[in-house]
């Protein structure tokens, strides 16, 4: 398990099996912050063994889920007694949601995982001020996902709002999407923890991610230019996602000829193959 020093007071726990993903956690004066939960009970057993060696047995934890998808939150219960800092939709999330993602990625599961939602709540920010680490609510991935900011070491925590190739989108929320990503380029920070991606130490993938989604608010995307792996995200996974909300909306016509554009594309692809 490969765990990774970052600053003065942070340590990122990358997992691999079954899908690369971050876990990040702040020594702080007077409390351990443990930065999503992954996927229950068994993988938490590392990060709780880090937290024993480095002295940390008997200081309070504060878990952090950056939003209520799964794979963030499931190992919430491996931390009894915790702090659990969430959004409020992220709460909610994992009240309404939980007990089905439960049923349908019962294979990912790793240990026992009871569903435990965040019990310390917030709507914009949270902050631990004398601990200078703050939690700020940021909607773009999912309504409820979150960003926290280590402001001493200038870790930027952002969960799945920043993802390689491109992001995964779930609701049409692209103008709420790019101000969140352009928040981001605000910030002082000098690395950067996605959810899903290797540690990063510069702005260029948030770059990337807005001129995906400034692509989708225009309507104007440069499909030549997508990699297959784009390609087959943003057809596949986001197209197919939002299919229903934009046709229901000012974007129908939009996305139709977006449609045809793309069948033309790839018939054209195939032919010259
Ligand atoms: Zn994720």
């Amino acid at each position: 398990m490969p765990i990774k020093r970052i600053g003065s007071r942070g340590a990122l726990v990358s997992f691999n099996d079954p899908f690369y993903t971050n876990v990040y956690i702040i020594f702080g004066d007077e409390h351990v912050f443990v930065l999503d939960t992954f996927l229950g009970n068994d993988s938490m057993e590392v990060v709780k063994q880090l937290i024993r060696e480095e002295g940390y047995a008997q200081t309070p934890v504060v878990v952090f889920n950056s939003h209520a998808d799964y794979d963030h939150y499931w190992g919430n219960s491996a931390f009894e007694g915790a702090t659990i800092v969430g959004h409020v939709f992220c709460k909610e999330r994992v009240l309404n949601e939980g007990k089905t993602s439960l049923t349908k990625y019962a294979d990912h599961q790793k240990g026992n995982v009871q569903l435990v939602p965040p019990n310390q709540t917030f709507q914009e920010t949270f902050s631990f001020n004398g601990e200078q680490v703050k939690f700020i609510h940021s909607p773009g991935h999912t309504r409820d996902s979150s960003t926290c900011i280590d402001e001493r070491d200038g870790v930027l925590f952002v969960g799945d709002n920043v993802e390689s190739p491109i992001p995964y989108l779930n609701h049409a929320n692209f103008d709420e999407y790019v101000r969140t990503l352009k928040s981001y380029l605000n910030l002082d920070w000098r690395y950067l923890v996605t959810g899903h991606d290797p540690l990063l130490v510069n702005s260029e993938l948030i770059e990337r991610n807005i001129r995906y989604l400034l692509g989708f608010r225009e309507w104007s995307f440069d499909i030549e230019s997508f990699s297959a792996a784009e390609l087959h995200r943003h057809v596949e996974n986001n197209l197919k996602t939002l299919n229903d909300e934009l046709m229901g909306s000012k974007h129908r016509q939009a996305l139709i000829q977006h449609l045809e554009e793309l069948r033309d594309y790839s018939l054209h692809s195939i032919s010259e193959s």
